[in-house]
């Protein structure tokens, strides 16, 4: 079989989103079972490595039959198509295959703009790109490959007997090799950021329980396009054993979990604890879909795992009905305590309250700033607060901003589709209140620098 070249492309503009999807290792791991090699490059990356790096001349001198386009998150939309031309210009028969998030929620509107797109992959892609990637190879025909979109004769042909990831199997996530820098990848986990720690994105699940109202991930949007209406969870053994090979192979202090191990279940997240507790050096990150259970703290107290630990609570405002709107259904008090209890139990804890909230009014923005402010005064070492704006769902916040006129998903000159970008973004919410944001600005500052 030939080999397969996976592409993360860069978002083209100032701050980069250098993060992967951590669902591709376990890709690379099937394609690999069944010799395939997946060679990874992440543009986004290499830029910031070497500034005079060329994706051109890089192609040149790595020939590929078949091309895995990672349009993931909007932001990478536009220089995704700019790869494709270029790859087709350079390699005109070699087959463009397009997966990812942004690609299957628009994925009539993407193959209708760019010609250069072989195959779109919508939803889960697991069994159906092998089954292409066999069926090209063998000269077969592609008509019932699952989950496929492609243009015949200019008519978009749609497979709609859905593939759906009910089961992890034996799939392992825990090789990243297979990307090109790995180990500078390692640093930068997290879009705009770059950090000093290394750690490793781990998939434990997909899907989600709940419906908040800025994700993609969000239980009804994977149901309506996707087809998803559960929660997959991997099992506890699979996760830890790749969370051991980790920490073996990469020098990372950090996994971070994809899924939020408190949604899963006391029984599952005892027995998970348990075991992690008996593997050294390791930090584990879980994002919290709520915030934690009294039951799961009582676990970390029971194995002194709280050095261990870093929570991440998303909080998104202080204003409690707001919250609530967005999915978190908890109270600021209650959101204190869990805080109390990382500060006793010297658990990092990072929160994070969101700035481009759809209905924020001057009063709502007051409330999270008091919270912001009650929370400093407490003085927890552990705590680190974040307030920004939530960018980078490819489409919970563009439905919205669409019909609010804050962003377009439209042709350009160049009649390639393109979706606005962060500091566009700004600027359209600074221009769609721009009182409100002056005062904003001015309290954030003074709140955030005191
Ligand atoms: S933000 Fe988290 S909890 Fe909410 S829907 Fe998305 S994955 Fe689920």
């Amino acid at each position: 079989m030939r080999d397969i070249c996976f592409i993360h492309s860069s978002s083209g503009k100032g701050a980069d989103h250098w993060v992967i999807p951590a669902g591709i290792c376990g890709i690379a791991d099937i394609l690999k079972k069944s010799n395939i090699k997946m060679v990874g490059i992440n543009l986004a990356l290499e830029k910031l490595l070497n500034h005079d790096f060329s994706f051109y001349d890089w192609l040149t001198k790595n020939r590929f039959e078949y091309f895995l386009i990672e349009i993931h998150w909007f932001v990478h939309l536009e220089q995704a198509f700019k790869n494709i031309d270029l790859i087709k210009k350079i390699y005109p028969s070699s087959k463009i295959i397009v997966g990812g998030l942004t690609a299957s929620l628009f994925c009539k509107e993407i193959i209708n703009s760019n010609n250069n797109i072989d195959f779109i992959i919508k939803g889960d892609s697991e069994e159906p790109l092998l089954d292409l990637l066999k069926k090209l190879d063998k000269g077969k025909d592609i008509y019932d490959v699952k989950n496929l979109i492609y243009k015949k004769d200019d008519k978009i042909i749609i497979y709609n007997s859905e593939y759906i990831l009910e089961n992890f199997k034996n799939i392992s996530y825990g090789d990243i090799t297979f990307m090109k820098n790995y180990k500078y990848l390692l640093y930068y986990p997290f879009p705009n950021a770059s950090c000093k720690r290394s750690s490793y994105w781990l998939v434990n699940g997909r899907g989600c329980i709940y419906n908040c109202k800025t994700c993609d991930g969000a239980k009804e949007i994977c149901n309506k396009y996707l087809g998803r209406s559960r929660l997959v969870k991997r099992s506890s053994e699979d996760v830890l054993e790749d969370i051991r090979n980790i920490s073996k192979r990469f020098e990372v202090e950090n996994i971070n979990l994809t899924h939020d191990i408190c949604s899963f279940g006391k029984d599952y997240y005892t027995k998970f604890l348990t075991e992690f507790s008996k593997i050294n050096k390791v930090k584990l990150y879980n994002e919290f879909w709520q915030i934690p259970s009294t039951s799961f703290n009582n676990i970390i107290e029971e194995f002194d795992l709280g050095s261990r630990m870093h929570y991440a609570i998303t909080a998104h405002s202080g204003n409690e009905k707001i919250r609530k709107e967005y999915g978190k259904k908890y109270t600021n008090n209650e959101l204190i305590k869990v805080l109390e209890f990382c500060r006793k139990h010297n658990i990092e804890v990072t929160l994070f309250f969101s700035r481009n909230i759809i209905e924020e009014t001057k009063e709502t923005m007051l409330d999270t700033l008091k919270l912001i402010r009650k929370l400093k005064m407490m003085k927890i070492k552990t705590l680190k607060l974040v307030y920004d704006y939530i960018i980078i769902d490819p489409m919970s916040c563009i439905k919205e901003r669409l019909s609010n006129g804050l962003m377009e998903f439209t042709k350009t000159d160049n009649d390639k589709l393109k979706f606005c970008y962060n500091d566009e973004i700004r600027k359209m919410v600074v221009n769609r209140n721009n009182r409100l944001n002056i005062i904003e600005n001015k309290i954030v500052s003074e709140i955030l620098e005191a």
